[in-house]
């Protein structure tokens, strides 16, 4: 798509620092890290976020992401490693191509997860039914 930043970068119109890089994927750091070594993964194919990526698109995503775990925590250093995905403006989503975030920790780094809440009394059961009447 030719006004979307990360097909700009896909086509070397836009420099990043490249961690990896297949016919299908490509790997680079975030250009405003959460933490050192934040590398960002994306699909080659354009596309917007995880509702529309193609199957086959997501799994070498997903692949690389997990590869690129081990090899930023044995090379950075890093212990433990967040894997992050924003999908809609909703949901903290910015940059309109599908891309998973993979966040290196380290030792009180600092940083923290969101918060979390309880169900109330009966409201699991409803999700649980209703997700799968819609299933
Ligand atoms: P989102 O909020 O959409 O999940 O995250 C988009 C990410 O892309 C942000 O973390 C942002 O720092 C990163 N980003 C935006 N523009 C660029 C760019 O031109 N180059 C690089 N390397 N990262 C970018
Ligand atoms: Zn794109």
């Amino acid at each position: 798509m030719t006004d979307c930043i990360f097909c700009k970068i896909i086509s070397g119109e836009l420099p990043c620092f490249k961690i990896y890089e297949d016919d299908y994927v490509l790997a680079f750091l975030d250009i405003h890290p959460v933490s050192r070594g934040h590398t960002i993964v994306i699909p080659k194919s354009h596309a917007t976020n995880i509702f529309d990526i193609l199957p086959n698109d997501w799994m070498h995503v997903c692949e690389t992401a997990r590869i690129l775990a081990t090899t930023l925590e044995t090379s950075l250093g890093s212990d433990g490693i967040n894997l992050m995905m924003n999908n809609r403006q909703n949901a903290g989503q910015v940059v309109d191509h599908p891309h998973v975030h993979l966040i290196p920790r380290y030792k009180n780094d600092g940083l923290k997860h969101w918060p979390s809440a309880r169900y109330e009394d009966g409201d699991a059961e409803q999700v649980l039914k209703t997700v799968i009447t819609k299933k």
